[in-house]
Parts: C-alpha cells; structure tokens; sequence
C-alpha cells in the first residue's frame, strides 16, 4: 500500500515538477484574493468605457474606469503591501494572459483618476446597485470589498478541500495496504510462533490475547461479509460478496468517499459569484468536488487491475481481492463522474447548447458516457459468459475515457493531466512487464521453428472430456513454486492477444530450460479450441507453440502446519499438486519436518478428469499413501457414472492388488509406483456418510464396493493412499474430521481450490470450528488458504 502510494504520488509529483509548476494544496488562503475579490465585487456592476464586444479580460483590463476603481479600492482596503503586490501580479496576469493587455501602474492609474466624478463607498453587492452602469471611477463600500474577499477566501478553501480530500483517499489506500503489509508479517509471526510450540504438553489454555484473534479470524478476517457466499455469485448472479475485511475496507473507502464529497461546503448569501444562491453554491462545490476526486480515483483504478503492481507484490493480495476493490473504486469513480456531469449540467441548464459547441463539455458528456457504460459492461454474468467480448470492451471504453478526460481538462493548462498521466503510467508499466515477461520466457516460440508444447489429451478418455496437458518448455531456465500461475497466449492465432491464466501443475528443471506441465479443463473458448484441434489428430496430441507470461501468484506456507486438508474439485488438482512435491522434497532434505499428514479429496464429475493426474502426478503418493516420508491419502469423490466406471478406472490405472513394480519418474510431482488400491467406496450423491472407521475415513458401509479379497483388502488398506467413492462429499464433515484428528498443539492448513460452492462450503466451515467451544480451536491451528479460478 504505501510503495503504490508512493508511487502514484511520486508520478504525479514528478510530472508537475517537470512541468514546473509544482504541487500546492491550498491550507490558508493567498495573499492576492484581496485584489482579486474586489475586481469580483467590481464586476457586479459595469462601467461605461467597456467595450461590450472585447474579450473580458481585454474590456476589463482595456476601461480606465474599472483599472482606477480596482486601483482605488486595493490602496484603501488591502492593507498589507504583500495582498498588493501579489494581488497586482495576479491581475496583471489574467490581463496579459486571457486580455491581451498589460495593467499600467497604479501611479499611473491615479493619474487618471477625476476626483470630481470619483465615487466613493459603493456597495456593488446591494440587489439595487447589482448591474448599474457606472461612468466614472468608483471605490467599494467594506460591504462590498468583504463580500468580494470572501466569495474568493471561500472558493480557494474549497480547492483546498477538493485536493486535501483527494489526498486523503490516497492515504486511505496507504493506510489499507500497509495493513496488509502488517497482516501479512503477522500472520509470518504467528505462524512461526505456533510452529515453535509443538508438543501437546505446551498447549496453552485459551489466552485472552488468542481469544481475540480467535474472534478476529471466526468474525472479521476469513467469513464472507454476509451470508456464506464468497466465490459463489450473489443477487442473481450479479454481486459478488466480498470477506468481511475486505468488506470493512470497502466499507471505509466508500464511507470515507460519501463523507469527503458531503462535506466543508461554506456558503453565504452575499458570494459575488452567485449572489443570494447557495444551492448554486452548493451544486457548483459539490460539481467540482466529485470531478476532482474522480480523477483522484482514476489511478487507483488502473493500479488496482494490473497484473503487475505493487500492492499485490507488498500485501501478498490475491489479484482477485485488487480486482473486487477495482470494481468498488470503479462504482464510485463513475458515481462521481455522474454527479458531477448533472451538477454541470443543472448549472448550465439554460446554455446547454451553447455548452455542447465547447470542447470541455463534449468531452465531459462523453467521458461520463463512457464510464457509466463500463459498469454494466462489466457485471459478472457478463464477463462469465463473453469474457473476450468483456476485455475488449473494458479496453476500448478506458481508452476513451482517459483520452476525453485529457481533452475535458485541456482548459485547466495542464493541471488535471498528472492525474492521466499518472493512470497512462500504471496501465503502460503493467502492459510492458506483461511483455517483457512474455518474451524473457518463451521468446524462442516466436521463430520460425519455434514449437515449444506438446498438447495431449490422454487416450483414457473414453469421451472428449479429459483434462488437456499442457507441457511448455520455457526459453531459460527458471525454477517454479508452488501457488504459481502463468497466462498462456496463442501468439500465431486470430486473436494473439487472447490469453487465459492456468495454474502450473508440475515440472522438470532441465540443464537449460523448463518444461511445465498444464492441466486444462476445456471449457467454451479458447481452452474448447485447443481441444478440438488436439482431438482431430488421430494421437490426440499436437505440437504448438504458445507463450507463457508469469509467473504470477504467491506461495502458501502449508509446510508449516502439522496437518494438511486439500479440498480440490475438477482441474482445481493443479493447484496443489505443486505442493505436494514441495511437502515431498522437504519431508526428504528437512531432518524434522513440521508437516505430519497430507490429505487429498478430489472431487470429480467424471473418472476422465482423474485419470491422467491418477497415473502421473498423483501416481507416486497413491502408490506409496506417503508424500515422500509424509503419509497421504487421496479420496477420490466421482459424483457422475456408476461403480462400474470406478471399476474401469482403477483397471485402466493398471492397478493391481497384489503386484508392485515401478512405472516411471518425474523430477516434480513425480510417478514411482508400487501400484495399489485400497477400495472403491460408493455413496449416494448428496447423501451425507453416516460413520467414520478408525482412520477418519468416511464410509457408507453398506455401500462400499471393495476390491480384491478381505485379505488383500486389509494388506492394501494399510499400504495404498487411494480411496475412491462415489457421490459428493460432506465438506463441513470433512473438517471437522480433520479437526478432530488433531493432537495437542497440532495446527491443520485447510486449503481449497475448485467450485465456487466447494470453496465457500469450506470456508464457512473452517469459520464454524474457530472458537473456544467443543470442537473447536483457536485462530492460531486453524489456517484456511483458497486458490480462486476466477475472478
Ligand atoms: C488464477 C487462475 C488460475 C487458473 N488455473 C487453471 C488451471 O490450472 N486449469 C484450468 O483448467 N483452469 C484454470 N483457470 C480457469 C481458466 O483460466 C479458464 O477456465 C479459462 O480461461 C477458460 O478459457 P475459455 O476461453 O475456454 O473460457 P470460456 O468458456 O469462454 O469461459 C469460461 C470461464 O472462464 C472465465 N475466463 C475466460 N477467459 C478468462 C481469462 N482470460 N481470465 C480469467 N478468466 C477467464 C470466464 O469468465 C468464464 O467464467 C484458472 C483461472 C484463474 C483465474
């Protein structure tokens, strides 16, 4: 949070600098607003020697009779010789500037002055004087020199809260990000601390300080803000609800937005602006106020969508959780663009025509256009079912935006353009290092011979829906981690812009490149594409060449746990079969590893999801039942087809219950084989398992479908990690059997990845188990990480 502000701050303090004019928030009012307030208090009336058809500032600054009244009245009321002189400068400015014309000294002005025709103490602001013709020099009343003053004090304290408030989102955003920051260290702390006290002896009762982070975690920290619903699209599909903190910092940006545009508005009857209006007042502040404070917003809504960003790289936020705060700083950009749109447009309500003839006002109308449309082209049901279209859309519409924005301010000289140029800076750095990624890692793809995938999809598919495998070799040579993900383009298509992110399965370091492996579900678009090419070549495997652009994504610290729960559902399996290996090297190099136990439930439409994993990346934990030294075990839940499906799966997996011998290896996830199956367990779907055997395995024990004899049964239970049933699983019942399983001090890392359903079910359930009651721990042994595929 604070490098991003700092970086926002620090481009738009750069481009002004450069610009020369430096950044300045007004905190008391200048100087020269005495002069300036009464030329305001001068102009409501009118003097006979201006030229009605000069430009204003050439008639005003061209009439001896203004010059001399505004020279008079600044001698007898402007005290100070700094209101004077910089009061002078001013003028004499906005003459030259916008008049074309220089102002005489004031000597020379009282030189002009006819003493016999001289008007003393007018108030220009009485309703009856308002507009009289005045042929001689006048002097204001104090009436009226306050009133001009004042209308001037008012309108720079309120440029002053219009950027003060703009600042103060941005240290808002400084504030939430260096909360994540510390959220995040803490979290590191916590975790290391809890690791350190492992033996059940030094299980510590229910502290007060771990009641409240206890509390913390089951009421703020992990449940969805209301309801259960998270992943899971809301409101007939069109809201998506944030966590609870996210929603607090929703909350407080948006609350914080309300406040700052509702408030510091100072009017008063005798404004030489808009004498006697103050809902005038009050419109034209408030117009200015949301049309600033949009563009305050402006780059936080580019850096909030990029992929490369610095408030993902500090608070270790997923990019989902920066895109739900993209949409919420998007809502209220675009709210303030309206109201400030209507404001103008009230305002000006009898010139509109006149108006539209402007370049600032058709541009305004425009960008407002524009911005509103963005919403609706971006609500969920829409970007789930035309994503591309979506993209595309989103592009083009904030192409224009930041364009007319440039053109609707051209008429400030530059002074709102740090503010575009600062969004063209967030959104050109991420779209460089998208390149720049791209090309250091797969550049060789782009010569002339430059295939560099093999996409297959196995021959255990009986239909068309298996997995595709994905195996890229890199250009250089990098080591992944786990949590990684990586956007694949295909870059001699159609659409070479096109790209979907996929999660890094597995991988083998070679001497001077990598080859990852992809598991992809093929869905609707391009993921269908590739499928349909891969299946019309006989081999069901094709050469391509793709480029990859990542990596992106964190780690998750699951090795620091006791205990490990994978909850994945269909291709969901990518995600933690890079763990899996990692928890393997480490059970191996490490001398007392934290990590204990390792379990799998996999949550399958069909076998042909399962299989291709099955044989390879699982192949070696489902043979062995142990992660390198690490005992694991795989459930299998088939939620379509029937027992006999199971059945040909575990004969097409070439397992057997009686014979051992190895297959192959890999260098990740790899594939050693004893090969093994315990049972196939079949279960209704949906309907709950009623009883637990001794392993926390959950059985429907009239249902089960065992293989081999009881006697290999019983030597195959106690050596395989595979248990395949039939039906969906319990998730709720899931974690609490792992919960249950804990001794002592042990701590459980719950991690999910797949179906929207499955990711909230185990987050409210792991929400359920926080607490002092029976069944439940403390925030410190309970940690609930969750791998999102979409966002
Ligand atoms: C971080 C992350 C990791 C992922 N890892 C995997 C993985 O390992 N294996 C796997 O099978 N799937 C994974 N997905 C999902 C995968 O990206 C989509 O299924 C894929 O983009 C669909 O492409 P399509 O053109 O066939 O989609 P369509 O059939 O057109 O759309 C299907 C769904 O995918 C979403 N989608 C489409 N394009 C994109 C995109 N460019 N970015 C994000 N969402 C998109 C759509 O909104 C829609 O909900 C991951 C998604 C994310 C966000």
């Amino acid at each position: 949070m604070v490098p991003s502000s700092i970086f926002l701050c620090s481009v738009i303090l750069i481009i002004r600098a450069v610009r020369g004019e430096g950044y300045q928030v007004y905190t008391k009012n200048p100087a020269s607003n005495c002069v300036e307030g009464i030329n305001d208090a001068l102009t409501e009336v009118t003097f006979g020697d201006i030229d009605p058809d000069a430009v204003y500032y050439t008639g005003l600054c061209n009439s001896v009779y203004h010059t001399t009244s505004l020279a008079l009245s600044t001698m007898k009321w402007c005290t100070t010789q700094k209101q004077k002189d910089k009061g002078w400068k001013l003028m004499n400015h906005y003459c030259e500037e916008y008049g074309s014309v220089s102002l005489p000294s004031w000597e020379e002005l009282s030189s002009k002055v006819n003493q016999s025709n001289l008007i003393e103490d007018v108030n220009t602001v009485d309703p009856t004087i308002i507009g009289t013709v005045f042929n001689s020099t006048i002097v204001l009343s104090e009436e009226a020199w306050w009133a001009g003053q004042h209308t001037d004090d008012v309108w720079t304290t309120e440029e002053g809260y219009h950027h003060g408030f703009g600042w103060g989102l941005y240290i808002l955003v400084g504030l939430a990000i260096l909360f994540g920051t510390l959220n995040r260290l803490f979290a590191v702390f916590v975790r290391s601390y809890s690791a350190s006290v492992s033996s059940p002896q030094e299980v510590s009762p229910f502290s007060h300080k771990s009641r409240w982070y206890t509390m913390y975690r089951k009421h703020i920290e992990v449940p969805a803000l209301f309801g259960y619903k998270h992943s899971q699209a809301s409101a007939w599909g069109f809201l998506s609800i944030p966590t609870r903190i996210q929603g607090l910092f929703i909350f407080g940006y948006v609350a914080l937005n309300v406040i700052f545009t509702s408030v510091g508005y100072h009017t008063f009857y005798e404004n030489v602006y808009w004498y006697g209006q103050k809902d005038t007042q009050i419109i034209r502040y408030l117009s200015d106020r949301t049309g600033i404070m949009c563009f305050y917003n402006l780059p936080l809504l580019w850096c909030l969508a990029g992929r490369n960003d610095v408030i993902l790289w500090m608070t270790g936020w997923s990019y989902s959780t920066l895109n739900l705060f993209h949409r919420w700083v998007a809502r209220i950009a675009v709210l303030q663009a309206i109201v400030h749109s209507a404001g103008y447009t009230w305002l000006e309500r009898g010139y509109i025509a006149v108006e539209m003839k402007e370049q600032y006002w058709w541009t305004g109308v425009i960008a407002t256009i524009v911005m509103s449309l963005l919403i609706p082209f971006s609500v969920r049901p829409f970007r789930e079912k035309f994503y591309e279209l979506f993209l595309l859309i989103h592009i083009v519409l904030a192409l224009v935006t930041l364009v007319t924005c440039w053109y609707h301010v051209k008429i400030w000289d530059g002074a709102y353009d740090p503010w575009i140029w600062a969004s063209v800076a967030v959104w050109a750095m991420d779209r460089v290092i998208r390149v720049i990624r791209g090309i250091v890692l797969t550049y060789k793809a782009l010569s002339k011979s430059g295939i560099n995938t093999k996409a297959t999809i196995p021959w255990s598919s009986s239909d068309q829906k298996g997995l595709i495998r994905l195996t890229i070799t890199t250009s250089i040579k990098i080591i992944p981690q786990p949590g990684q993900y990586y956007f694949i383009y295909t870059p001699y298509s159609l659409k070479p812009w096109e790209n979907h992110p996929f999660t890094l399965a597995s991988w083998t370091v070679n001497a001077n490149d990598t080859t990852l492996n992809f598991l992809v579900a093929p869905l609707k678009g391009a993921t269908k594409r590739w499928q349909k090419k891969i299946l019309k070549n006989q081999e069901r495997q094709i050469d391509m060449r793709l480029l990859l652009e990542g990596p992106y994504g964190h780690t998750n610290p699951v090795e620091q746990y006791d205990k490990v729960l994978f909850l994945v559902g269909g291709s969901g399996i990518t995600s933690i079969l890079p763990y899996l290996y990692k928890l393997k090297l480490i059970s191996i190099q490490v001398p007392e590893p934290t990590i204990r136990e390792i379990r799998v439930i996999w949550i399958v439409k069909d076998q042909n999801y399962a299989k291709d994993v099955l044989d390879n990346e699982l192949r070696e934990y489902v043979d062995m039942g142990a992660c390198g030294d690490i005992p694991t075990k795989v459930d299998l839940y088939v939620t379509r087809g029937g027992a006999n499906g199971q059945q040909d799966l575990v004969g097409s997996l070439g397992y057997d219950t009686t014979e051992s011998s190895p297959t192959s290896a890999s260098s990740s996830p790899g594939i050693t084989s004893t090969p093994m199956i315990e049972k196939i367990e079949s279960q209704n779907i949906n309907e709950p398992s009623t009883d637990t055997n001794n392993d926390g395995e959950l059985s429907t024990s009239n249902s089960d479908m065992e293989l081999g004899s009881s006697a290999s049964k019983e030597k195959i239970t106690k050596s395989v990690g595979l248990t395949i049933h039939q039906g969906k699983p319990i998730v709720k019942d899931l974690v609490h059997q792992s919960v249950n399983g804990l001794v002592g001090s042990e701590r459980l890392a719950v991690s999910a990845c797949g179906p929207s359903k499955l990711m909230d079910d185990a987050r409210a359930s792991v929400c359920e188990i926080y607490g002092n009651g029976e069944n439940q721990v403390d925030g410190k042994r309970i940690e609930y990480f969750e791998e999102s595929f979409c966002w």
